[in-house]
């Protein structure tokens, strides 16, 4: 079962992601987080996208296209990936579609976290930190860190903040989901592939939501490919 999590920055994409990992096993590929692991380990890529990621803009398909081929020709898939913040653009989608097809996988569901209040969003990223050991996700005004210092999850100590989760980052960022990302939304109905859900509920009733999804079968004349 491969599946991906599409909406706009704070929706929840990579919450929920982290659940399902966790209850079935799946891999999560973010291209986010592999390109802030390229930018902490000081690579030439990483230190190109740097200012592109931290001012909120997109980097370029390239770029993504070739972390996720990369990482897909690897293998060793669990029991189905999560493509979590990819693709963000058509050019994307066409490649995930190729690379799909080329390692004998599919497509079975798109999964878009529907959110109506761009403020909301803005507060859920602004105040954000997670744990570097484990990624539980910390928010100053709704889950702060523990005064201990210590997640509650997994006890590590130390907490990231991301450079792009302000919010004059997140009205670029918006910006590109509305501009670059949204149109992957009427792409993937016409290919029957997307289901909407809530992303403005609570994580559980989102979770219960995106896991009825993918308990379902996918409809009749679904495919990866549309030639
Ligand atoms: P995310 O962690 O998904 O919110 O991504 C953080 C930042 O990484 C984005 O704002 C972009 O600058 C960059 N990025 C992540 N995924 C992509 C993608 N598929 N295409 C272009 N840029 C991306």
């Amino acid at each position: 079962m491969n599946i991906i999590l599409l909406g706009p920055p704070g929706a929840g994409k990579g919450t929920q992601a982290r659940l399902l990992v966790e209850r079935l096993g799946m891999i999560q590929l973010s291209t986010g987080d592999m390109l802030r692991a390229a930018r902490r380990s000081g690579t030439e890529m990483g230190r190109r996208v740097a200012d592109v990621m931290d001012k909120g803009h997109l980097v370029t398909d390239d770029i993504v296209i070739g972390l996720i081929r990369e990482r897909l020709l690897q293998g060793d898939l669990g029991s189905g990936v999560i493509f979590d913040g990819f693709p963000r653009t058509l050019a994307q989608a066409d490649a995930l579609d190729d690379m799909l097809a080329r390692e004998g996988l599919r497509l079975d569901h798109v999964v878009e976290m529907r959110v109506n209040d761009d403020e909301a969003l803005v507060q859920r990223v602004s105040g954000r930190a997670t744990c570097a050991t484990c990624g539980e996700v910390y928010h100053d005004a709704t889950k702060p860190i523990p005064d201990d210092g210590h997640c509650t999850k997994c006890s590590g100590t130390t907490f990231n903040r991301r450079g792009d989760d302000n919010a004059d980052s997140m009205r670029t960022r918006l910006l590109a989901y509305y501009k670059e990302t949204a149109p992957l939304v009427g792409y993937y109905y016409v290919k029957r592939l997307l289901r909407p859900v809530d992303g403005m509920g609570e994580i559980d009733q989102v979770a219960q939501e995106v896991e009825g999804i993918l308990s379902a079968s996918p409809l009749p004349g679904a495919a990866v490919r549309t030639a």
